[in-house]
C-alpha cells in the first residue's frame, strides 16, 4: 500500500475503468442515433464512399527494391492500409471494410483503429466479434493519441487516414494534422468528418435552438447527464468554420480542392453544414 491506500491490482483497475467507460460507450450508439435522428449514419456512409470511390491496385513489387531473381518474381500483395483515428466503436472502420468487400470484392484492405479511450476500444472489439472480420488482420485496435500516434505506425505507411467526430476533442488541431501527414504515403488521402457551420441563416437559427435547448435535455433524459451534452454543443461552436479548417489542412502540407464547398472544393457539407467532410492528399 502507498500512504495507507490499498493498491488496486492492475486487472481490477482495468475492470473498473472498463466498466465505467463501456457503460458510456454502449449508450454511445443510442445517443448518436437519437441526437442526429439517425442521420449520422448517412453522413458516415457518404464520407466513406467519397473516400473510397474505388480501390487503387494494391500490387507492389517487393518493398526491399532489390532486383534479385527471387525478389523480382516475388510480387507481394500489400494490402490497402487505413488508419481510423478516434475510431471509437468502429463506425468508420466497419464501413470501410464493408464497402471494399461488397463493392470491390476486396479483402486486401486493413484498418487500424486508434483511440484514446479503452472503453470505446473494448466496445469496438465486441462489435467486431459479431462480424466476419473477427480474428482477421483486417481490423486491429490500438490505444493511442491522435496528436502523437503510436510509434509502430511508421512514416509514409498509410494509404487512407480517417478521423470522424474526433478531432474536435483534440487540443491541437495542427498536431493531429501533421501526424496524419507524417504517416500517410505520398499520394495518400486524409478525410476528416466533423460538425461544421450551417450556412443558411434561417436553418442556422433552428439548429441553434435545437442544439442549445433540445440536446442537453435529451442528454439528461437518455444518459442522465446534461453537462457532457452541453460541452458537446459548445465544442461544436468552438470548432473552426469550413474554410478555416480547410486552411489548417493546407497548412499541414496537404493538397486540397479549391477553397469552397462541393465538387472540386476542399470540403463537402452534409445536411446544410451540420456535418462537413474535408479531404486532402499528401503530395
Ligand atoms: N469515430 C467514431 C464515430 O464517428 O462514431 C467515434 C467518435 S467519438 C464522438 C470521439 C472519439 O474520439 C472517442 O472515442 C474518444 O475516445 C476519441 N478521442 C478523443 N480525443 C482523442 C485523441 N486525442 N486521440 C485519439 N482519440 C481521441
Amino acid at each position: 500500500t502507498h500512504f495507507g491506500f490499498r493498491e488496486v491490482p492492475e486487472e481490477e483497475k482495468e475492470g473498473l475503468v472498463g466498466g465505467v467507460f463501456s457503460s458510456v460507450a454502449s449508450s454511445y450508439d443510442i445517443m448518436n442515433d437519437s441526437m442526429s435522428l439517425g442521420i449520422h449514419r448517412l453522413w458516415k456512409d457518404s464520407f466513406v464512399s467519397t473516400l473510397l470511390p474505388e480501390l487503387p491496385p494494391s500490387y507492389h513489387t517487393n518493398s526491399r527494391g532489390d532486383l534479385s531473381a527471387t525478389a523480382a518474381t516475388a510480387q507481394v500483395i500489400e494490402p490497402f492500409k487505413c488508419l481510423d483515428v478516434a475510431g471509437g466503436t468502429g463506425d468508420i472502420a466497419l464501413r470501410i471494410l464493408d464497402r471494399a468487400r461488397e463493392k470491390f470484392g476486396s479483402r486486401d484492405i486493413e484498418v487500424e483503429i486508434v483511440d484514446l479511450n479503452q472503453g470505446m476500444l473494448n466496445e469496438g472489439r465486441k462489435r467486431v466479434a459479431k462480424t466476419l472480420y473477427y480474428n482477421t488482420p483486417q481490423i486491429t485496435f490500438t490505444h493511442g493519441n491522435a496528436q502523437h500516434l503510436p510509434s509502430h505506425i511508421a512514416d509514409n505507411s498509410i494509404d487512407l487516414y480517417t478521423i470522424a467526430f474526433g478531432i474536435r476533442n483534440c487540443t491541437s488541431l495542427p498536431a493531429v494534422l501533421s501526424e496524419a501527414h507524417r504517416v500517410l504515403k505520398p499520394g495518400g488521402k486524409i478525410g476528416v468528418l466533423e460538425f461544421g457551420k450551417v450556412s443558411n441563416p434561417l436553418f442556422r437559427e433552428i439548429y441553434r435552438q435545437y442544439s442549445f435547448q433540445f440536446i442537453p435535455i435529451m442528454g439528461k433524459i437518455l444518459a442522465g447527464d446534461s453537462e457532457s451534452y452541453q460541452y458537446l454543443v459548445e465544442s461544436i461552436e468552438r470548432f473552426p468554420s469550413q474554410p478555416e479548417f480547410a486552411q489548417l489542412v493546407r497548412d499541414a502540407g496537404f493538397q486540397t480542392g479549391q477553397m469552397r464547398e462541393g465538387k472540386g472544393g476542399a470540403w463537402t457539407d452534409f445536411t446544410g453544414g451540420i456535418a462537413t467532410m474535408w479531404t486532402g492528399v499528401k503530395v
